[in-house]
């Protein structure tokens, strides 16, 4: 049993007039076991919780704390955030000019263990996690996000989420760019992650269809830098029908 904990956080950033604090003050916990959703409308900062959380250097944290089972997350570095169990898609380089998939996935799984994984097993490994996300065993030797489709990238996400097998998955924006095909072949992939037992996810999302095949345990709403309102499912399907007008206030969010 494991928890992510994120307490008061403040995360400000730098614009050509000053720093600009984006998170004000935001309070969340993750239990692992539980899908949790963080909705809301676009610029209210769910990207930047997340990259805040994944180590991004252009995010300043200001205050509060991101801990994991207790301990102090934003003091470690971005590799030893993976190997405490923290899966943030982002936080692998958006294109790794002359990497193959299955070089990056490789040193990934090396990195997250504190070894590389024995060759001959791997590659089956990566072919299976392929095949399930409904990908060519070739997939395995394009160069990574070279050229790759909205879909592609997300597979490959999922695909690396199946693979390292970390605790905690932050996945954002999962749903983005996805035709129905896709959407189902990458929430069945988040799926199969979290009926592994004992893994939290924190699905953040702009839109609700993607709810239609992930049932999140707890949803927050998430409204100009911090949490306007939690629920269980039932709040998903209330935004859905109403979306985030009655959250945003006029002026509040500039
Ligand atoms: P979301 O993911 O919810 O759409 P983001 O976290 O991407 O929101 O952005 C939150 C807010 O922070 C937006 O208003 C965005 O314009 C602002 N922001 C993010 N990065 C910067 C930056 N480098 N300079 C100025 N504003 C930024
Ligand atoms: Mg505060
Ligand atoms: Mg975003």
């Amino acid at each position: 049993m494991s928890t992510l904990e994120i307490r008061d956080l403040h995360v400000s950033v730098e614009t050509e007039t000053g720093p600009k604090e984006i998170l004000r003050g935001v309070n969340l916990t993750v239990k692992s076991g539980e899908t949790h959703a963080i909705m809301g409308p676009n610029g209210s900062g769910k990207s930047t919780l997340a990259y805040s959380i994944a180590g991004h250097p252009k995010y300043q944290v200001t205050g509060g704390s991101v801990t994991l089972d207790g301990e102090d997350v934003l003091s470690k570095t971005v590799d030893e955030r993976a190997r405490a169990g923290l899966f943030l898609a982002m936080q692998y380089p958006v294109e790794v000019a002359g990497v193959s998939v299955a070089n990056f996935l490789r040193t990934a799984k090396g990195a997250v263990d504190g070894q590389a994984p024995n060759l001959r097993k791997w590659v089956k490994e990566v072919n299976g996690a392929l095949d399930q996300m409904g990908m060519d065993a070739d997939f395995a030797q394009r160069n990574v996000n070279e050229g790759f489709s909205g879909g592609e990238k997300k597979r490959h996400e999922i695909v690396q989420l199946e693979l390292l097998d970390p605790k905690f998955a932050i996945l954002d924006e999962t749903d983005s760019g996805l035709d129905i095909d896709a959407l189902k072949v990458v929430s069945d992939g988040v799926n199969r992650f979290h009926a592994k037992g004992d893994k939290g996810v924190l699905l953040i999302t702009h839109y609700t269809r993607i709810l239609r095949y992930i049932t999140p345990d707890h949803v927050h709403v998430f409204v100009d830098g911090r949490v306007a309102e939690e629920g269980g499912p039932e709040l998903a399907e209330k935004l859905e029908s109403e979306g985030y007008a009655s959250y945003v206030k006029a002026g509040a969010s500039s």
